[in-house]
């Protein structure tokens, strides 16, 4: 794995300044936090650094204010809302660069905290402005990056301080960074990666990157559609892109180059309606009639992935497997998602998976706690698995 610098190796930090970012962007409703699970993750890099004897200044940014200061996106109400969950003091101050801000980190009590205002309220901040990056860097010792979730972003407090101060890795930036290498990075073979979702057009960069990596490429969820389609089935009135069967042939070509074999479903399960509980039957492929469409998987394809999953020793999952929202039409998704935990428990299967819908999914099927690890990053995770550099990490490198 490409190695990255963690705080263990930061040496001494007793009254140095660590400034930490994290991901505070939580869902708030009337200026109170509605889930705090953002802020619960950041407690142990706080906890590590206090430890320590290292003050802690915090770096997040809240919405997306562009540049302005935007009333109703200030951090101010997750300040209370973090000292709650942290047991400490959590002070705050109303911006993240100058000398207002450099008085109220040297006032803090040895091993105190400070979060600092909405980052995203300068211009500069998105723009990776080295400038801005210089001024901020300026309040800190230290530069520790927690929130692989914006590692994606060449911001300044996502990346661009790593240029003017020493980077470290957070302890959730470290699991994920772990985790992510298992899964693809340095694997254990077989590996089987299930993508499915909506659409082939979000994932054709994902789906390329996969095939050259993986040993299985499992398609479900409406994106099959298109895969089936370029292949002469009649999906019907499907979610489909018939469109990109040329760039669903290049995909194929690729993964046969590759020695990917490609899984497709083999049977499916049909509704007129896109609705809870439609009128719904199995049917096989090429029996789909003009006026349906396919909404999930059926059983002798859940039955193909268990078997995958059985050879398996590693597996990858972003995105359902049919419309999971809408009951009976998430049983593939929660089917497949038992199995894979299943494995994972009894120590046969790494299974990690990640992406906005697919942490609904498994938290649907109510198995994502016996999975190896699930990401909650969203844009972040899929550009991992295009294979793109994320500038956040490589900031980190040894
Ligand atoms: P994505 O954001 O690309 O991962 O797509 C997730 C969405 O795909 C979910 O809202 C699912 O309901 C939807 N989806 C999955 N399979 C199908 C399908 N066969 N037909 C329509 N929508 C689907």
């Amino acid at each position: 794995m490409t190695s990255f610098k963690r705080i263990s190796d930061a040496g001494n930090l007793t009254g140095k300044v660590a400034l930490v970012r994290v991901d505070f962007n939580v869902p708030m409703e009337n200026g109170l936090v509605t889930d705090d699970t953002r802020l619960r993750a950041a407690v142990d890099t706080v906890q590590s650094l206090r430890t320590a004897g290292a003050k802690v200044a915090l770096l997040a940014h809240f919405g997306r204010p562009k540049g302005e200061r935007v009333a109703e996106m200030s951090l101010a109400p997750v300040a209370g809302a973090f000292a709650k969950v942290l047991g400490a003091n959590v002070s705050f101050v109303a911006d993240c660069k100058g000398e207002h801000v450099r008085k109220a980190i040297a006032d803090l009590a040895p091993a105190g905290v400070i979060l600092l205002e909405n980052t995203r309220f300068h211009k500069g901040e998105e723009k990776g402005d080295p400038e801005l990056a210089k001024e901020i860097a300026a309040l800190g010792d230290l530069f520790v990056n927690d929130a692989f979730s914006a590692a994606h972003r060449r911001h300044v407090t996502t990346a661009v301080l790593a240029d003017f101060l020493p980077a470290y890795a957070g302890i959730n930036m470290e699991e994920e960074l772990v985790a992510l290498d298992k899964a693809l990075g340095n694997p254990e073979r077989p590996v089987l990666a299930i993508v499915g979702g909506a659409k082939v057009s979000s994932k054709i960069d994902l789906l390329k990157n996969l095939v050259t990596k993986v040993d299985m490429l499992a398609i479900g969820g409406g994106m099959a559609n298109t895969f089936l389609a370029a292949q002469g089935v009649n999906v019907g009135k499907s979610l489909c892109e018939h469109d990109l069967a040329d760039t669903v042939r290049e995909i194929e070509a690729a993964a046969k180059a590759a020695g990917c074999e490609i899984l497709l479903p083999r049977d499916v399960v049909v509704a007129k309606e896109f609705k809870a509980n439609a009128d719904n039957r199995v049917c096989a492929l090429g029996d789909v009639a003009a006026d349906e469409m396919i909404l999930d998987a059926g059983a002798l394809s859940i039955a193909h992935l268990a078997e995958a999953l059985g050879r398996a020793k590693t597996v990858i999952w972003n995105g359902p497997l049919g419309a999971f929202e809408l009951t009976p039409f998430d049983t593939a998704t929660v089917k497949v998602a038992e199995e894979a935990a299943r494995l994972a428990k009894a120590g046969k299967l790494v299974a990690v998976a990640g992406g906005g819908d697919t942490v609904a999914a498994l938290n649907h099927a109510g198995v994502a706690g016996d999975f190896t690890f699930i990401s909650t990053a969203g844009g972040a995770f899929l550009e991992w698995m295009e294979g793109k550099e994320l500038p956040g990490v490589e900031a980190l490198k040894a």
